[in-house]
């Protein structure tokens, strides 16, 4: 097969590995900088130019897209989706996950195990607003934040007040969360191909950090989840239409609860936590699913 990635850079881990999974397989494999894609949206024929030229045809488009290039990128995956090729993740599924509170709306009609959140615009419905998610201490969300930046954990009502009131008044959209204490700093990641989880591992947020992101100085380390934790992550990723995706997880009283679902999820830690060949067993799942004309919503909402 020829194959494309879409990453801004070919040297970052997850791409390398890739690559080198992809030629040790006996494919041919391009990396492609997605903001150097252009487009052309025509009748019958839209088609995809780079660097001065038109693309040539690939078998199957790996997006490696990430949240700062979610609009751009999204809209030359949703090209080749036009074109018939096909795409590991389907551009509409990118963009759902991206919006953490649309994701959770979406998990929540499928009956998935959430922590209890809120959202709100006015100031005024800011003390019932907490009141619903059970009071301090609970979880301030920007939700366009990442790698843990713009989650904040809030111990008293005035403070999460004060955060809240501060955030609306610079007309930052926000959610409100349940804190799950007993998850003690640590979440799973659940790694999802198809309908299975390849690998898991657990987070856990450095001494005195509540927040378990690698990008916040926290751990990995295997870890064997329960068959609950494993149904729920691939409902999960089902619910986003994800081929590919990491589950976040937390370790609730009530059981396994999902934080988010990225559709981007980084090798490097799972891959070194785990010691598994992930890079090759994305490259085996796309060999046995690519065909033209395969994607399911080609775009569509
Ligand atoms: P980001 O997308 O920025 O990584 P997350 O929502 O995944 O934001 O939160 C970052 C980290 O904070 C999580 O990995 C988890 O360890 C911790 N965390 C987030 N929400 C909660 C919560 N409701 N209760 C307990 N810990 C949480």
């Amino acid at each position: 097969m020829h194959l494309a990635i879409l990453s801004r850079n070919a040297n970052l881990y997850s791409t390398r590995r890739l690559v080198e999974a992809a030629e040790l397989q006996g494919h041919t494999v391009r990396v492609i900088d997605t903001l150097r894609c252009y487009m052309n949206v025509t009748t019958n024929k839209p088609s995809i130019h780079y660097r001065g030229e038109e693309l040539e045809e690939f078998d199957a488009v790996i997006p490696r897209i990430g949240a700062s290039v979610t609009f751009y990128g999204t809209a030359v995956l949703r090209q080749f989706e036009m074109m018939g090729v096909y795409t590991l993740n389907e551009s509409v599924a990118i963009t759902r996950s991206r919006d953490k509170l649309r994701s959770l709306q979406l998990l929540s009609r499928k009956g998935i195990g959430l922590p209890i959140t809120g959202f709100a615009h006015s100031p005024d419905d800011i003390p019932d607003l907490i009141r619903m998610v059970g009071g301090a201490p609970l979880v301030i969300k920007l939700l366009e934040g990442t790698q843990g930046i713009g989650v904040v954990l809030a111990e008293t009502e005035k403070a999460a007040e004060s955060v809240i009131q501060a955030f609306m008044g610079l007309k930052a959209n926000i959610m409100v969360q349940q804190y799950i204490q007993e998850a003690g700093g640590a979440d799973i990641r659940c790694f999802v191909i198809g309908d299975k989880i390849v690998a898991a591992m657990k987070r856990q947020a450095e001494p005195g950090e509540f927040r378990s992101n690698l990008h916040r100085g926290g751990s990995a380390e295997l870890i064997k989840i329960t068959p609950q934790e494993r149904a729920t992550a691939t409902r999960a990723a089902k619910a986003m239409g994800l081929n590919v995706c990491g589950v976040d997880l937390l370790r609730s009283n009530q059981g396994p609860v999902v934080m988010e679902v990225n559709s981007s999820p980084g090798l490097e830690g799972i891959e070194a936590a785990t010691g598994k060949d992930i890079a090759g067993q994305i490259i085996e799942y796309i060999t046995r699913n690519a065909a033209p004309n395969k994607n399911r919503t080609r775009g569509r909402g």
